[in-house]
């Protein structure tokens, strides 16, 4: 069913048809206001503002669409975003300013610049594992970056989503920022407009279909996609804390996050010392009895609960393993005696269970993961630099950790995003206000004298030009 409770369609539009509001957002970034600096910073604090408002609310919706805890909701959603909003606003004023760079000494009297410039209308589709930081996140690349733009939630998760737009249309004018809420159908009727950016979050084959539609007007994108990221644990790790680091990472928001580790590659020499403590890390952090744990979190729709355990008969239950129909809930669950071959191991997890494998050296592990696409993160546990280089310079992958997991996502100073079929394009910090701008790359020269050898008439000036030019 397609909802629209956001964005209230006007002349010129209908469900399959966005032309009006893009129209107008078109018009409103002409009167350059978006580009203010005053107006961006009024925009980011008004949006911190409400969000702080509306912490509760906000915990309960993520609590109805996917049992998220409070302390989940908090972390890796709204804290998430409020210390986004913090470290944009405190750095804005440096980053839209043109930056100088050197100029070579062919261009002698010129001074050389790049000039960081809004691309103007932007679309930013979310998903539903983080439903709200995943929405927010690039809005604040798009605001900080002084663009308009366009969320398109994940129907998925309805009540995350209807807050969104209720959040959205309180704070500005749809010809500024508007939420469209809707399926699939939705999003394509956006992608049929012409946008002067797409932020896309999602998986692998939608990514696709999100870039084949760019591709119409050339539009640029970033593709912020998914995969099976590996979590290798080497037999010189600190093992105790390396399970309960990736317990964490794993099972939080019960797998459901696109860089938890997918499946892990245990030294043989430490698996079963791992496993057991493992197993520990796990009942410590959710209680011997994870499906009556209220702060564990659901799978979000009946087909991946049915997807998710189908995968439960692959190798042998090593712990976990039980399943509630009714609240979609499954257990962390841990697989032994996996291999390349089993179903679990086709595609992204996305969800609380994890294969194990077994390796002896590193090079099978490395075998292993370069005969499938580059992955959207990589956990390496040792404790020796050598092994730690040997996987970080061999093998390419998104962004990722040495002894932790997911941490490297929440660090404004680090870029966050995929490589090849795991996305393309990054952003946090910085990192979103240089996706959503156009580094316009601007030579001033001077006029008090010209040097002559550019041109071709010029005696000798291909020589000198040889000289320099080399
Ligand atoms: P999805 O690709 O099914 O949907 C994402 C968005 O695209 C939704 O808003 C949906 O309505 C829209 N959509 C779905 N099908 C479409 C189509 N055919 N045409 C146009 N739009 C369409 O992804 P999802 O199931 O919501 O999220 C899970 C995936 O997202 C996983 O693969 C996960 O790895 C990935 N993910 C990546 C990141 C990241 O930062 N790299 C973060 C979270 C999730």
């Amino acid at each position: 069913m397609i909802t629209n409770n956001a964005y209230t369609l006007r002349e010129g539009d209908s469900l399959d048809n966005y032309s009006y509001l893009v129209e107008n957002q078109k018009a409103f970034f002409k009167t350059g206001k978006p580009k203010e600096l005053a107006f961006r910073l009024e925009a980011l604090k008004k949006l911190k503002s409400a969000i702080q408002a509306n912490e509760k609310k906000l915990m309960n919706a993520l609590k109805s669409d996917l049992n998220k805890s409070d302390f989940d909701a908090y972390t890796a959603e709204i804290g998430f975003v409020l210390a986004e909003l913090s470290f944009t606003m405190k750095h804005l004023l440096s980053w839209v300013k043109p930056q100088k760079v050197k100029t070579p000494v062919t261009h002698i009297g010129s001074a050389s610049y790049i000039y960081s410039e809004p691309y103007g209308v932007s679309l930013i589709i979310a998903p539903w594992n983080y439903p709200f930081q995943l929405a927010i996140a690039p809005l604040i690349g798009a605001i900080a970056a002084g663009n308009t733009a366009v969320i398109k939630p994940s129907e998925l998760t309805p009540n995350t989503s209807a807050l969104l737009a209720e959040l959205i249309k309180g704070l500005y004018p749809e010809k500024y920022i508007a939420v469209v809420e809707g399926a699939v159908e939705t999003s394509q009727a956006l992608l049929k407009e012409k946008f002067d950016y797409i932020f896309f979050t999602g998986s692998v084959p939608v990514g696709r279909v999100i870039m084949e539609a760019a591709a119409k007007n050339l539009t640029p994108v970033t593709l912020e996609l998914g995969g099976k990221s590996p979590c290798i644990v080497h037999h010189d790790a600190n093992i105790k804390l390396a399970a309960k680091r990736i317990a964490w990472g794993k099972f939080t928001n019960a797998g459901q996050t696109c860089i938890a580790p997918d499946y892990l590659y245990l030294h043989k020499g430490i698996k079963e010392e791992f496993l057991s403590l493992f197993k520990d890390a796990i009942k410590e952090l959710y209680g011997a009895e994870p499906l009556n744990n209220p702060n564990y979190t659901h799978i979000v729709s009946e087909r991946h609960f049915n997807r998710l355990q189908s995968f439960l008969n692959n190798g042998e239950v090593y712990c976990g393993g039980k399943t509630d129909a009714q609240t979609l809930a499954i257990e962390p669950t841990v697989l032994t005696g996996i291999t390349w071959s089993d179903p679990i191991m086709e595609d992204e997890i996305f969800g609380p269970i994890l294969p194990v494998m077994e390796y002896e050296s590193l090079d099978e592990v490395l075998k292993g993961i370069h005969n499938h696409p580059k992955p959207l993160a990589l956990y390496i546990f040792s404790e020796h630099n050598e092994v730690q280089q040997e996987v970080l310079g061999n093998v390419s992958f998104g962004g990722g950790c040495v002894n932790d997991t997911v941490y490297h996502f929440v660090s404004p100073h680090l870029p966050f995003g995929g490589v090849g079929p795991s996305g393309i394009g990054s952003y946090h910090g910085k990192g979103s206000f240089d996706t959503f701008s156009h580094k316009k790359s601007v030579l001033k020269q001077t006029t008090l004298f010209d040097l002559p050898f550019r041109y071709p008439n010029v005696k000798n000036g291909l020589k000198i030009i040889k000289m320099f030019l080399k």
